[in-house]
């Protein structure tokens, strides 16, 4: 994107205010944009004005080009399901965030039984991780031909569709590569892949069954090649795979590979080689030893990429001692830098408490919210927990940074009638927080105790001071 302020971008809006967009004013749907959650596709004035005025018309490409993530973004399945892949806009998270997560696709192949296809894909459909307030979870299927038979595959092909996932279809004969998109085009999968020796062939399936296509090539000039005939053949939405080395100097190659290809398309400017890139650390199973050893090996080549900078992944391993890793470590990348991670401020009830139970405060940071949420609900303590809004900030920082004060304490206490639920007028503050005390209990009038400086602490800390003396 190459505009990076909301007044570059209304400039070019007709600054009517009528709200047709869904928001109240032309300047709040600027702001939008910029943050991607709206195109100018979206402002429906600005649409019927350029049909009728090639002049306007000018103006809102010029806007659409501007408004464009650097890497273009490529939609894999439909519906609900859907995953954007690629749209990235810097190199380093910090200069702005990463937009969209790399996705994690998990092979099944067409020459397994019916059950061994069934216990794998409930696999990756039921995995989910509740981490920081959110469910993580694993995106989709990369369909193996391994029979390169077209009706072995048709067949495989449409049961693993009925999962509702995206997919990837893993085929480099065509014959086969038809005979699934017969049956599942309109699901929208990713081909995988163009090469140069079948290419014609993939140019054809992907401009007739309009699906996205992965093109694979280890010289980068020739994968650029590819990348400019599918794009001038009318081709819009391509995934790069400038194929996975697991090892030594091959693995080393890989790396180069994709910096590569990310700065050249950022950095470079180079809109002819703009694409999301594939990596796949299935490769690791190629090499030698047994399967822990090939799992390890690929959760380490999958960790690299998540970092650099790939955007879509194919794996084999469905160990917990894989996943974990790596969806959390994705997770943490694709947070966006500019907003701390929070959740809502309020009252929560844990454990069914009473009038009797302990009123505790924490802040709306979600890391600190979810470890003292599951510290006080593993250990069964009844207790009212209050949640401030410190803009997503810990209780250290927010203390000393003013987003934790005794005014907004006392407003939150208001505001959820917490005096109404219990008999007591007894607030326990963290202990990070005990500097406050003294402002606290003038501001509310109740008697504020110093909990632990850790939550994990609470249940010990409880047990020599509640009930209160
Ligand atoms: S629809 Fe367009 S003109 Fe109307 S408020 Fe939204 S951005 Fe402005």
């Amino acid at each position: 994107m190459k505009v990076k302020s909301p007044l570059e971008v209304y400039k070019f809006l007709p600054q009517t205010n009528c709200g047709e967009c869904g928001f109240d004013t032309c300047m709040s749907f600027a702001a939008h944009i910029i943050d991607r959650s709206v195109k100018p596709e979206n402002c429906p004035p600005l649409i019927k004005d350029a049909e009728k005025d090639p002049k306007i018309k000018k103006k809102l490409d010029q806007l659409i080009e501007l408004t464009s993530p650097e890497v273009a973004e490529v939609v894999v399945g439909k519906g609900d399901m859907a995953i954007k892949i690629g749209g990235e806009d810097v190199i380093h998270r910090h200069e702005m965030t990463y937009f969209n997560p790399t996705a994690f696709f998990y092979d099944v192949w067409d020459t397994m039984s019916d059950k061994e296809l069934e216990e794998r894909c409930s696999k990756v459909i039921e995995f989910k991780k509740f981490y920081v307030g959110k469910f993580l979870t694993l995106d989709g299927f990369a369909v193996r031909c391994t029979s390169n038979d077209p009706e072995t595959y048709r067949s495989v092909v449409k049961k693993v569709a009925g999962y509702g996932k995206p997919m990837i279809l893993v085929s480099l004969n065509p014959d086969c590569m038809r005979a699934a998109l017969e049956e599942v085009s309109e699901e929208k999968p990713l081909i995988y892949a163009a090469t140069e020796s079948n290419w014609r062939d993939f140019l054809k399936l992907a401009l007739e069954f309009k699906v996205p296509v992965t093109l694979r090539a280890k010289d980068l000039d020739l994968l650029k090649s590819l990348a400019v005939t599918f794009k001038n053949a009318g081709v819009e939405e391509i995934v790069l795979d400038p194929v996975t080395e697991p090892l030594g100097e091959g693995l080393k190659g890989t790396y180069e590979r994709v910096i590569n290809l990310r700065r050249t398309a950022i950095q470079g400017e180079d809109k002819d080689i703009a694409f999301p890139i594939m990596v796949t650390p299935i490769a690791a199973w190629l090499m030698e030893g047994d399967e822990v050893e090939k799992g390890y090996w690929e959760t380490v080549l999958g960790s690299l990429f998540v970092v650099k900078y790939a955007d879509v992944m194919i794996f084999r391993s469905l160990e917990p001692y894989s996943l974990l890793p790596l969806v959390t470590l994705r997770f943490n990348i694709y947070t966006d830098p500019r907003t701390p991670v929070q959740v809502e401020p309020g009252l929560r009830p844990i454990a069914d408490p009473d009038e009797d139970s302990p009123v505790f405060i924490t802040t709306n940071f979600a890391l600190t919210y979810y470890t003292v949420e599951s510290d006080l609900t593993s250990a069964n303590i009844k207790s009212w927990l209050l949640v401030l809004n410190t803009e997503g900030l810990g209780v250290e920082v927010s203390v000393a940074g003013g987003q934790f004060t005794a005014g907004k304490v006392k407003e939150l206490m208001e505001e959820t009638k917490i005096e109404g639920k219990v008999k007591h007028k007894i607030l326990v503050i963290p202990g990070l927080a005990a500097r406050l005390q003294g402002a606290i209990e003038d501001e509310t009038g109740w008697t504020v105790k110093v909990g632990p400086m850790d939550s994990g602490r609470i249940k010990g800390w409880l047990e020599t001071n509640w009930p209160p003396k």
